[in-house]
């Protein structure tokens, strides 16, 4: 056994890297689970048709990364992978974009690029995660071809629109792949399924919104960026927790900075109730962070809010990357 998994012993072994699962939605168009979700632990997918393909996101880690695009190419028969789009600048969707072939043009967001450009986590993971994450022979990968607002990917027969949903959201770049013809919908960390949803570096307003947009598009099935893909009836009831959520976080920063307490202090006097079990709460602390930052027009201070997120759990944010 390798030392790496060796440092996952006594972990969930449900969030081991060999539990990701690729799940065909539709002939060519792929999902890629990686259980159960948490820190860095994302999901990524394909869409493959007439010798080419179509890769959305990569993973954390080398070995994850190394995983998916291999059990990508056993499915495709070696397809090239001809276009690759991150959803967003997030290292769990971007540190593995170098292991894509040299061939490949990469595309996302110019505010997604320039994110990863001056990402400094990707070149050493600082400890506010436990045990710290080894991202393995990655190297900073940037896209190639930048857009704004929108762009279509022809994959074969099917169309593949990359849009963007008008503002800061999850982060100020994020895209969504949405295959119009399948009523698939790839949303990135636009939707976190039965985990905390994270939005300290875009905007819970925005992220609110960004939900409505979501729901016009009428998708059959959803690949969230964290947790299990959605269909049918489950679509609504994620996105009503994701409303009540975002509520539930600009009311009490309404109620907490109206008395002039902190986020680590709302935070600490907050009652998660129906969020409580879902896996990272300590998001709720960045995600006040967020509305602060907004409140009182000045930047989030990125290492502050890292910083009371493991103050207020009380040890560093777990991960099983
Ligand atoms: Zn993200």
């Amino acid at each position: 056994m390798s030392t790496q998994s060796d440092g996952l012993a006594g972990r969930d072994p449900s969030a081991a890297p060999d539990a990701a699962q690729l799940c065909e939605l539709r002939p060519g168009v792929y999902a890629w689970v990686q259980p159960d979700g948490s820190w860095w632990v994302n999901n990524a997918g394909a869409v493959s048709g007439d010798g080419e393909t179509l890769v959305i996101d990569t993973c954390a880690t080398a070995r994850r990364t190394h995983r998916f695009l291999t059990a990508l190419g056993d499915v495709t028969g070696g397809a090239p992978t001809r276009w690759a789009v991150n959803t967003h600048q997030h290292g769990d969707h971007t540190y593995g974009n170098s292991l894509l072939p040299a061939a490949t043009v990469l595309i996302g967001h110019e505010r997604m690029r320039e994110g990863l450009r001056t990402d400094p986590i990707i070149d050493g993971c600082p400890a506010f995660w436990s045990p710290i994450p080894d991202w393995g022979r990655v190297r900073r990968r940037l896209p190639d071809v930048t857009i704004t607002a929108a762009a279509t990917v022809h994959v074969g027969e099917r169309r593949v629109d990359l849009l963007h949903p008008g503002g800061p959201a999850h982060t100020t770049g994020d895209l969504v792949a949405w295959l119009p013809d399948d009523r698939i919908l790839f949303a990135g960390d636009l939707l976190f399924a039965g985990l905390t949803p994270l939005v300290f570096m875009g905007s819970v307003t925005g992220a609110l919104t960004a939900l409505d947009w979501l729901a016009g598009m009428a998708p059959e099935v959803i690949v969230p960026g964290h947790g299990p893909v959605l269909a049918g009836g489950e679509i609504d009831r994620v996105l009503d927790e994701h409303r009540r959520y975002f509520q539930f976080v600009l009311s009490e920063a309404d109620r907490g900075l109206a008395r002039g307490a902190t986020p680590l202090e709302i935070a600490r006097d907050a009652r998660l109730g129906e969020f409580a079990d879902w896996a990272d709460a300590e998001r709720l602390v960045l995600n006040l962070h967020r509305v602060h930052a907004d409140r009182a027009g000045h930047e989030l201070d990125l290492v502050a809010a890292l910083c009371d997120a493991v103050t207020w759990l009380g040890h560093p944010m777990p991960t099983s990357v």
